[in-house]
């Protein structure tokens, strides 16, 4: 393979089954000028009350506007910039974008909301990562109890002594932690009493055959138990139908974050949910005020 790629590169010989493929190479050498151009967005998807309906926070999306391929889906171009280290740089730009983008959301909807970011191992690991948080917030002027940080059971327990170390820092800029696709990593619940957890995602995979599934009912229902006796919130993943929110909703579970309530949405899309759901609620308010007088 090394010389059909041709030319003066380096190619490293691996299986392919793991090692990077060619589409993953160009796919990488199109990413560095996707950077330099800016083809890059955020989308936010409505993380929702359970029990109101009404948007509590948005969870940032990042996607890739490629100009012939179209969209790239995360799940291809994460890994390849979590493998280049790019995922240090596209992370911190999210991070940063992500909290100024609230202030415009909060604007709209007239109220405080949160904005819900993924944090890659690597970003994690990385010794700027504090000082890419307080840029973030700092530049955005967003206190950080407004800011939830997605980490997955895997980035905590591939460096535990560093992960208690990060996670109080983030502790002290009061930036909550979730547990993001909760129940799929390799894990120990022993992180639950050791480290300063806010919030359990639980993963799509165990939402997706509810109601009828009495092992995935018993899963969510043993988590929303564990999460009530420590105090933790509770996000549904991938919550596609009326069946499934009514059944996690009835089980204590607060929170839902699927296609029922939201796909994820460009912000200026989102601005528009919250704009006329803002004025939906002026208008109802002054209806009463007119009937009353
Ligand atoms: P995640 O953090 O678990 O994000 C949730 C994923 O589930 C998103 O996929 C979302 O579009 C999808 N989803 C939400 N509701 C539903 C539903 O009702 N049904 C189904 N089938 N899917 C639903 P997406 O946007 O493709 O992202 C995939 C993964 O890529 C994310 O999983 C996250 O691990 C990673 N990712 C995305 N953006 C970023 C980022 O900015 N930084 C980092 N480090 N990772 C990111
Ligand atoms: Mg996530
Ligand atoms: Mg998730
Ligand atoms: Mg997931």
């Amino acid at each position: 393979r090394a010389k059909e790629t041709g030319k003066a590169r380096c190619v490293v010989y691996t299986p392919r089954a793991s090692g990077p493929t060619e589409d993953d190479i160009s796919l990488e050498a199109a990413m560095f000028k996707a950077v330099r151009e800016g083809e890059f967005m955020l989308y936010y998807q409505p993380i929702v009350d359970a029990a109101t309906r009404e948007i509590e926070g948005f969870e940032t999306l990042m996607r890739w506007k490629h100009p012939t391929i179209g969209m790239v889906p995360p799940a291809r171009f994460i890994p390849l910039a979590e493998a280049n280290g790019l995922i240090n740089l596209l992370g911190a730009w999210a991070l940063k974008a992500a909290c100024v983008q609230l202030r415009h959301f909060e604007d709209a909807a007239r109220r405080p909301l949160y904005i819900s970011v993924n944090i890659s191992p690597r970003q994690f690991r990385s010794d700027k990562f504090l000082d890419v948080l307080d840029d973030a917030l700092a530049y955005s002027g967003l206190p950080g109890e407004r800011l939830v940080l997605e980490i997955t059971e895997g980035t905590l327990m591939t460096d535990p002594v560093h992960a208690e170390a990060i996670l109080g820092k983030m502790a002290e800029r009061r930036a909550r932690i979730a547990i993001d696709d909760f129940g799929t990593g390799y894990s120990s619940l022993a992180y639950l009493k050791n480290f300063p957890i806010s919030v359990l995602k639980i993963d799509r995979a165990f939402i997706r055959d509810l109601p009828g599934s009495q092992k995935d009912g018993a899963i969510c229902n043993a988590v929303l138990d564990l999460a009530r006796h420590l105090s933790l919130s509770v996000v549904a993943e991938g919550v596609e139908t009326e069946e499934q929110m009514q059944y996690m909703g009835e089980r204590g579970c607060r929170y839902v974050q699927g296609y029922l309530t939201g796909k994820p949405m460009a912000a200026n899309v989102a601005v528009a949910a919250l704009t006329e759901r803002h004025y939906r609620d002026v208008i109802r308010d002054v209806r009463k005020d007119v009937t009353r007088d």
